[in-house]
């Protein structure tokens, strides 16, 4: 590749990094530091995973909660389905 080029191809990717909505993540696997533990987490085809005991009876965590805070703007929409708020709204109302 002519040095020219590629100069160009490094000025459109610092463009383009600047620009986080360009982005969606479609599989995601994390090794996730926790208080007493690592876990691994992954998001895959629609679904999120974690090797963490919590996880397995409530298909969320802490650290998928984590996770979804974190890349909130990288994740897809259905990515994002079961963050905090809607499991709070889920609580409140359940508790009446
Ligand atoms: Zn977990």
């Amino acid at each position: 590749m002519m040095r020219s080029s590629l100069i160009g191809k490094i000025e459109k990717a610092r463009r383009y990094a600047q620009e986080p909505g360009r982005v969606t993540l479609s599989s995601l696997t994390a090794n996730f530091h926790g208080e007493n533990a690592d876990h691994r987490v992954s998001y895959a085809d629609g679904q999120w995973s974690c090797t963490c005991a919590f996880f397995g009876q409530w298909e969320t965590c802490s650290h998928v909660m984590a996770l979804q805070e974190m890349y909130r703007a990288e994740l897809p929409t259905e990515a994002l389905e079961s963050f905090p708020e809607d499991i709070e709204t889920g609580l409140k109302t359940g508790d009446h």
